[in-house]
């Protein structure tokens, strides 16, 4: 009994180990290897659903260029910058493994209605950009939160500051 109670135990031990080196493994991969085709498709279907949205509720489609980098320090999702009449959307690589649904679900739409306000030319809208114009673009291009995240500034007048 005991011995076979030691067999589990070293069982389990070894299962574990294997998905947690398993795991480290992947998220290395992951991190250090180009985007997965199953990952550009869905963000590439999304950014047509966006621009859809676009042209049903605008009238116009303007592609912003949607840039995934690891660039992006801490746990920020994505950002959108504004430099010299640029508009450039990036999505945080660092954090799409854990949250990749939700990034391709939310916020391409919501990076996209910053960006398309920028666009537009409302530079300095109130609440760090999380106006109640912006929820209401968010909302039209198909985003269906349409919050700010938690205490995080995503909107960033120039380059890259990383
Ligand atoms: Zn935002």
């Amino acid at each position: 009994m005991k011995k076979n109670l030691e067999k589990v135990f070293i069982f389990t031990i070894i299962f574990f180990g294997g998905i947690l080196a398993y795991n480290t493994y992947s998220n290395y991969a992951f991190k250090h290897n180009p985007l997965p085709q199953s990952y550009i498709d869905a963000i590439g279907n999304k950014q047509s659903e966006v621009l859809r949205n676009m042209k049903k509720n605008y009238g116009f489609v303007y592609k912003f260029p949607l840039i995934v980098t690891n660039k992006i320090k801490g746990n920020l999702y994505g950002v959108t910058t504004y430099e010299n009449g640029q508009i450039k959307v990036y999505l945080n690589k660092n954090v799409m493994k854990e949250s990749f649904e939700y990034m391709v679900d939310e916020v391409i739409p919501h990076e996209y209605a910053h960006a398309l306000l920028m666009y537009k030319g409302y530079l300095n809208e109130n609440k760090k950009g999380h106006s109640a114009r912006w929820e209401n673009v968010c909302k039209n291009l198909g985003g269906k939160e349409c919050r700010q995240y938690v205490n995080h500034e995503e909107i960033i007048n120039g380059k890259l500051p990383f």
